[in-house]
C-alpha cells in the first residue's frame, strides 16, 4: 500500500501520511460480505483498504436473526439458495466455529402447517444436500418439552446461531494481519472516476475530514445500499430492500434452532442466541434501507408466531425488538421481496454499464458471506489480469483454530477460573472486566454502543441496566474518554436503548424499564452529567491556577 507523503491523515485512529491513500483493492462495505473480502483479498496478497461508515457490522449483519442456515428454510423455494448454505454452513463450522454455537436444528409440522409440505421438504433436503433425519414428534417434545405438543412430525438439520459481530470482527482481524487496513467511521460520499474507470473513492472521517483512496478495483459490498453506491458511479444495481424485524425474549425459550415446516413465512423460526431467544422474522418490502420502523401491529405478530411454536411465549418478557434490512437483488424485481432468490450475484460494472474497475458483490445471506467474498476476488483476480488462489475456506479465523464451538457454558466455565480475581462488570452475559478492557484497547474511541456488539454488554434480560454505568466508569478509569465524553456516551447508549424497547413497555418489561430508570435518573441523574470539558485552568505567572 503506498501513501503519498505532503500531509497528514488520520485513518480510523490509524496515523497515516499523505492525502490519497493507494491501494490494489478497496472494499465499500463493513459487514459480513465486506470484511469477507477484505480478509479474503488480503490473504490473496492484495494490498486492501475497507471502508465502512459506521462501527463494523452495523449494518443488516448486525440486525440479522443469527441463524447458521442448515438450507432447509430454502430446499423446495430456492434450491441454489439451499445448497449454497448448507456448502458453507460446512465451512464456516470448520473455519469459524468460536462464533457458532452447535444448537442443531428443527423443523416441526404445527397444527397451522400444510401436512403435505413435510414430504416436499424431505425430497428438498435429499435434493441439495442437505442431511436430514425425521425423529418422532414425541422425541422432538423430549428435547425440547416447551414446543407446541400438538406438533406432528419432527425434523433434524444441521442449523445452528452464528455470532455476527464476532464473526466480523476476528475476520477483520485476521485482514488486517495480513497487511489490509479496516477503517471504520468512514462513510463514501464519492465514488471517483477518470474516464470509463473508478479510480476509488472519498469518504467522510470521523472527524469530518475527507479522505480520498486510490484503488484498481473498487467492490462494492454495502449491502441494501449497493445501488446507492453503484449510482454514485453512475452505474445501475437494483436491490429491493427487504424489510425484517426480530423480538427477543429474556431467556432460552428452545435450546435447539426450531423452524416451521412449512414454506418460508412470517415468524417461522425460534432461535436461542447465547442467553435470550429470538422470534423472527417478516419480510415487507421498503424503499430506504435505513427505514426500518417497527409497529405495534408487527410486534403483536411474532407474539403470536411465538406462541404457535412455544405456548406461553407470550407470557415470557420480551426484552427488546429490532429490524434488518435484506440486500435483495434481482434485475427484474417481482413484486413481493420474499419471493426474490436468496442467492448472490458478482455485477462485473464493465460489462454491466461500461464502467471498469469496479464491482459489486450482493445477494446473498450472513451464512454465505465466505463464498461471497471468494465470488468478488476471483473477479477482482480477472479484473487485474491476475490469478490468485483462495485460501479462505480452509485457514480457520483468530481463536477458532482449535475448532471448537462456542457453548452456552462458556463464559461460566472461564468465570469460574478468575471468580474471585476480576471484577464481574456484566451478570447477564458473565463479561469479565479483563475482557473489557482488551476490547477497548483494540479500539481507537469505543463508544458504549461498539463495545455492546464486540462483547455482548447489556443484551442480556437488564438491557445494560446493572453494567453500563460500570463500563462507563472504567472507560472514564482507563483513559480511553474524558469525563464529558463518557457522560456523553452513556447517555448515547441509553437513547438507543430506549429506541429497542419503548415498542415493548408493558408488563414485567415496563417493571424492569422502570427500574433501570430509577438507577439512572434517581441515583446517577444522568439528566443532568456534565457534558462539555470544564474550560482549562489559567495559570498565573507565579505558576499558581487561578
Ligand atoms: C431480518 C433479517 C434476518 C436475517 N436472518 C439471517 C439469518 O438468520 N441467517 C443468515 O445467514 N442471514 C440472515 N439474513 C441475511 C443477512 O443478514 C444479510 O444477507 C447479510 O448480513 C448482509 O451482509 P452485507 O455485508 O452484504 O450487508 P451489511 O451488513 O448491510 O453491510 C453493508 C455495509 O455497508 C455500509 N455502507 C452503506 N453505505 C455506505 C457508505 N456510503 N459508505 C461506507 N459504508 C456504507 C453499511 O453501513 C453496512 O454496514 C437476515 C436478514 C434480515 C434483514
Amino acid at each position: 500500500m503506498e501513501e503519498g507523503r505532503n500531509q497528514s491523515v488520520r485513518l480510523g485512529g490509524v496515523a497515516a501520511v499523505g492525502a490519497a491513500v493507494e491501494c490494489e483493492v478497496l472494499v465499500i462495505g463493513g459487514g459480513s460480505t465486506g470484511v469477507g473480502v477484505a480478509r479474503d483479498a488480503a490473504m490473496r496478497g492484495f494490498a486492501t483498504v475497507l471502508v465502512e461508515r459506521g462501527d463494523l457490522a452495523t449494518g443488516t449483519t448486525g440486525r440479522f436473526h443469527g441463524l447458521l442456515h442448515s438450507g432447509g428454510r430454502y430446499a423446495v423455494k430456492d434450491p441454489q439458495a439451499a445448497r449454497e448454505c448448507i456448502a458453507e454452513n460446512v465451512v464456516l463450522r470448520r473455519i469459524a466455529a468460536d462464533c457458532i454455537e452447535d444448537t442443531g436444528g428443527l423443523f416441526v409440522t404445527t397444527p397451522i402447517d400444510d401436512p403435505d409440505y413435510a414430504d416436499r421438504f424431505v425430497a428438498g433436503c435429499q435434493d441439495t444436500g442437505i442431511p436430514v433425519e425425521e425423529i418422532a414428534a414425541a422425541e422432538a417434545l423430549r428435547r425440547e418439552p416447551r414446543l407446541n405438543p400438538r406438533i406432528t412430525r419432527a425434523f433434524v438439520v444441521p442449523d445452528g446461531t452464528a455470532d455476527a459481530w464476532k464473526t466480523v470482527w476476528t475476520c477483520a482481524r485476521s485482514a488486517t494481519e495480513h497487511g489490509a487496513r479496516i477503517l471504520p467511521y468512514h462513510e463514501v460520499i464519492t465514488v471517483t472516476r477518470d474516464g470509463d474507470q473508478v479510480t476509488g473513492i472519498i469518504a467522510r472521517g470521523p472527524d469530518g475530514e475527507q479522505v480520498q483512496i486510490r484503488a484498481q478495483v473498487t467492490v462494492n459490498a454495502s449491502g441494501a445500499w449497493a445501488g446507492r453506491i453503484a449510482a454514485m458511479a453512475d452505474c445501475r444495481v437494483e436491490i429491493s430492500p427487504g424489510k425484517g424485524i426480530m423480538l427477543a425474549t429474556n431467556h432460552r425459550l428452545v435450546q435447539t434452532v426450531v423452524n416451521r415446516c412449512e414454506m418460508p413465512a412470517d415468524g417461522d423460526i425460534l432461535v436461542p442466541i447465547r442467553t435470550v431467544s429470538v422470534i423472527g422474522t417478516t419480510d415487507v418490502s421498503v424503499a430506504d434501507p435505513d427505514d426500518w420502523a417497527i409497529t405495534r401491529a408487527e410486534i403483536d405478530q411474532m407474539l403470536q408466531a411465538g406462541e404457535n411454536l412455544v405456548p406461553g411465549f407470550t407470557a415470557s418478557r420480551a426484552l427488546r425488538v429490532w429490524g434488518g434490512v435484506r440486500p435483495l437483488f434481482q434485475d427484474h424485481a417481482p413484486a413481493e421481496t420474499r419471493d426474490v432468490t436468496r442467492a448472490h450475484a458478482v455485477l462485473d460494472h464493465r460489462a454491466r454499464d461500461g464502467v471498469g474497475g469496479f464491482l459489486t458483490i450482493t445477494g446473498g445471506k450472513f451464512c454465505t458471506f465466505r463464498l461471497m467474498a471468494q465470488d468478488a476476488v476471483d473477479a477482482a483476480c480477472t479484473v487485474l489480469g491476475t490469478t490468485r488462489p483462495c485460501r479462505t475456506a480452509d485457514e480457520p479465523l483468530p481463536d477458532s483454530q482449535d475448532r471448537r464451538f462456542y457453548k452456552i457454558g462458556s463464559r461460566l466455565a472461564e468465570r469460574e477460573r478468575t471468580l474471585l480475581d476480576e471484577q464481574l462488570i456484566c451478570e447477564c452475559e458473565l463479561v469479565r472486566r479483563g475482557r473489557l478492557e482488551e476490547e477497548m484497547a483494540r479500539r481507537p474511541a469505543p463508544s458504549l454502543d461498539d463495545l455492546r456488539r464486540a462483547v455482548r454488554l447489556g443484551m442480556g434480560p437488564c438491557q445494560g441496566g446493572f453494567c453500563m454505568y460500570r463500563a462507563t466508569g472504567i472507560l472514564h478509569t482507563t483513559k480511553h474518554l474524558s469525563a464529558a465524553q463518557a457522560n456523553r456516551a452513556l447517555l448515547a447508549f441509553l437513547e438507543e436503548r430506549w429506541k429497542g424497547y419503548y415498542p415493548l413497555l408493558h408488563d414485567d418489561q415496563l417493571r424492569q424499564a422502570w427500574l433501570d430508570n430509577w438507577i439512572f435518573q434517581g441515583v446517577l441523574d444522568v439528566a443532568h452529567l456534565p457534558l462539555a470539558q470544564p474550560a482549562p485552568r489559567e495559570e498565573t505567572a507565579t505558576g499558581h491556577a487561578t
